[in-house]
């Protein structure tokens, strides 16, 4: 009898095992993440079988995220304080609430001069916050190739830190932090002078992880640019990328390879390098999202940007890789960037400080509304 329990609490562990498993960090080595995608491969001979897998692994990536069914879109009321004008671009500050009293912080970036509508880019940060000034100067770049560029805080960043918010303590901050990108979209599109059909995104390693996991969520992503990030044995170390299971339930089992290919046929540059967790990706990852986009006859949409000897950053050379592969496909203009030589040239850019670009300050302060810090989103 006692061998009759053990042997039933070990299938019904094994069951639960199998039902749902977190793939945290180094999940997997290498080698196993290109016998995985060998395999994902074979399951996905035509684009029958891809859209059916498709469907499962979005679904299985809402379901992980709590995101099946989604909240309420209620209204952004987005708010506007301390614009600045510098040479060729504006930036203002703005804050929309994603939720009621859930209040989503960042810069916005237009061109100083325009006509028509502009091409719209998300760019959510890293775990090294809105302020770098290497996040500062692509989104003045491509304010000035003729972009609308909004540069949110990271849940429990920014101004979400100094208003008492902690990115380890805030629960399921995966769910909130998808929730605000896809609201993140919203406030793009709501803008009059945004075209709606050329809205893409571009984020470097958490920024990445977002990049990729919306473009896979949310069609109205057009173009996409994930870097450092997109890995077959690397699901993201912290619990904003890979605290819920969206890779693995008893439906589904993905890598973030394939998570990118979700976003095919539509255009899309992985940028990668040699020295952390995306080295792989000329070699198993990239051959995997271009099988995928083949399916569609659209390999000439998806490109490997590969930086060999370098780390993990989005540092000026990747940031040469990406400006013509987005004015390519948003259809932005180049040359408001170049200087005598026909060169790309990032020196007119203003870099700016801490205090310049919170959105909340003394005489602007957080609205009284506000949820409480570290509020679970409902
Ligand atoms: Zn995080």
């Amino acid at each position: 009898m006692k061998l009759f329990w053990a042997c039933l609490l070990f299938a019904l562990f094994a069951s639960s095992s199998h039902a749902q498993k977190l793939r945290v960090g180094y999940d997997q080595k290498p080698q196993d993440a290109a016998a995985e995608l060998n395999s994902l491969t074979k399951q996905t001979q035509t684009l029958d079988a891809w859209e059916k897998r498709k469907e499962v692994v979005i679904q299985g990536i809402l379901k992980g995220a709590k995101l099946e069914t989604l909240p309420t879109r209620t209204p952004l009321k987005p708010i506007y304080d301390n614009k600045r004008n510098y040479d060729g671009y504006t930036v203002e500050s703005v804050a929309f609430q994603s939720s009621p009293g859930f209040y989503v912080t960042g810069s916005l970036y237009l061109p100083t001069k325009y006509e028509g509508k502009l091409a719209g880019i998300l760019c959510p940060h890293g775990h090294g916050g809105r302020f770098r000034p290497s996040r500062q100067s692509r989104c003045a770049v491509l304010a000035k190739m003729g972009a609308a560029v909004f540069l949110y805080d990271m849940v429990g960043y920014g101004d979400w830190q100094v208003n008492g918010w902690s990115h380890k303590k805030t629960p399921e901050i995966l769910r909130l932090q998808t929730w605000n990108s896809i609201r993140a979209l919203d406030y793009l599109e709501s803008l009059v002078f945004v075209d709606n059909k050329r809205i893409a995104i571009t984020g470097c390693s958490g920024g990445g992880t977002q990049s990729f996991i919306l473009s896979a969520l949310d069609q109205r992503i057009a173009v996409s640019v994930p870097v450092c990030q997109v890995s077959g044995h690397f699901f993201g170390g912290c619990h904003c990328e890979s605290g819920m299971p969206i890779h693995w339930s008893k439906t589904h089992k993905t890598n973030n390879v394939e998570i990118a290919a979700l976003a095919a046929p539509r255009p899309q540059l992985v940028i990668s390098n040699g020295k952390d967790w995306t080295q792989k990706i000329p070699e198993t990852g990239f051959p995997y999202i271009k099988h995928i986009y083949k399916l569609y006859g659209k390999e000439s949409l998806v490109e490997n940007a590969h930086f060999k000897d370098e780390g993990h950053d989005y540092g000026v050379s990747k940031r040469m890789a990406a400006y013509p592969f987005l004015a390519k496909h948003l259809k932005l203009n180049l040359n408001a960037v170049k200087n005598s030589q026909g060169k790309i040239d990032e020196s007119f850019i203003t870099i700016e400080t801490e205090e310049d670009m919170y959105v909340f300050r003394k005489d602007f302060p957080l609205p009284s509304d506000a949820v409480k810090p570290n509020s679970k989103l409902p």
